[in-house]
């Protein structure tokens, strides 16, 4: 350990209350490592690592982690991108996919090695998005090594369900398997808005084929600020569905890929949801193209990649929790 960097740890961490945090210039990882040993040596915290510096509070920082539910860690779910090909190109898609979309896909064998993986670090279910995953005709192989290891929710738009891909819809488990089908309104005009002229009639014909054929399914709408009303309608529709709370889904739209319009999120403000695509990690699924979400390149070890979202989302809370009670405006 640097005495020099020790020295000087001890007199700007000495000089500033409880509570408070102070910047520590350091040259490079070494230094990093030597402020991490002797803050969890002295009882302080490491809030945030910067190119030159590192953040330290003084005193022990309560974990943010802890005090989320435990469903909402991040970890305790991953969202997997299988493919980014779709058969719609919807105008508020978060990922730009479409029919002609660079299917960027994660292989039957990668996708074990990375179930397998997600088990050993911890995650508690898995979520299968795209683009569309039935696009693949081999979706079915995923899924029963994903359902083998975890409960498994696949995101689709219930409608490439036909020939050799309903043979092996209809071979699928129904047991630790939910379907979660696209759905934005409870009449076609504001559904097929955005996402293409007959694609209302075809998707709710595809949530009726899933629920006759015994699977479990939840509906899920995103509302553009085009909707107006339609959540109330749309909850008269989960109701004729016959479709428990956790059945039904409403977000907003999201200003990512193809949406000009919608939420802004980023790092600092989404509960991250760990998500893996052919291209790397990603902060949440709903900004998997935006390089600025993009955590590392690598899955694996895919606990490390965990540990990586984990720490800085610790680091983003604890650091807005110091400067939300020591910079006062007024
Ligand atoms: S929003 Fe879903 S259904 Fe629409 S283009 Fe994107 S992936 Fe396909």
């Amino acid at each position: 350990m640097s005495l020099r960097l020790t020295m000087r740890l001890v007199e700007q961490v000495g000089a500033i209350s409880a509570g408070t945090s102070t910047r520590v210039v350091v040259d490079g990882p070494d230094d990093v490592e030597t402020v991490r040993r002797w803050t969890e040596a002295t009882g302080n915290t490491v809030l945030m690592v910067h190119p030159d510096s590192v953040e330290v509070l003084r005193g022990r920082a309560a974990d943010p982690i802890e005090s989320l539910p435990e469903d909402r860690r991040p970890g305790f779910r991953l969202w997997v991108y299988t493919n980014f090909h779709c058969n719609l190109n919807c105008d508020y898609c978060c990922v730009e996919s479409s029919p002609s979309t660079d299917p960027r896909v994660i292989g039957v064998d990668a996708f074990g090695r990375l179930v397998g993986e997600a088990v050993d670090a911890g995650v508690e279910e898995l979520f299968l998005t795209g683009g569309e995953p039935f696009m693949l005709l081999d979706l079915d192989e995923r899924l029963r090594v994903a359902t083998a290891a975890l409960p498994t929710t696949v995101l689709t738009n219930a409608m490439v369900w036909n020939g050799e891909r309903r043979r092996r819809l209809e071979s699928l488990p129904r047991e630790g398997l939910t379907l979660q089908i696209s759905l934005d309104s409870a009449t076609a005009e504001l559904h097929d808005r955005h996402r293409g002229t007959g694609s209302f009639d075809r998707a709710l014909a595809g949530i009726r084929t899933a629920i006759d054929l015994g699977f479990r399914v939840r509906v899920a709408a995103t509302l553009g600020a085009d909707a107006g009303d339609a959540e109330t309608s749309l909850v008269r529709l989960f109701d004729r569905l016959e479709l428990d709370e956790d059945q039904r889904v409403v977000r907003r739209v999201a200003r990512q890929g193809s949406a000009n319009a919608g939420l802004t999120v980023s790092r600092a403000s989404l509960l991250p949801e760990v998500c893996v695509t052919a291209e790397g990690v990603w902060w949440h699924p709903v900004a998997a193209i935006d390089p600025t979400m993009k955590v590392c390149d690598d899955w694996f070890p895919l606990a490390g990649a965990i540990e990586k979202v984990r720490d800085e989302y610790r680091s983003h809370r604890i650091a807005g929790d110091v400067l939300a009670s020591t910079f006062p405006c007024a």
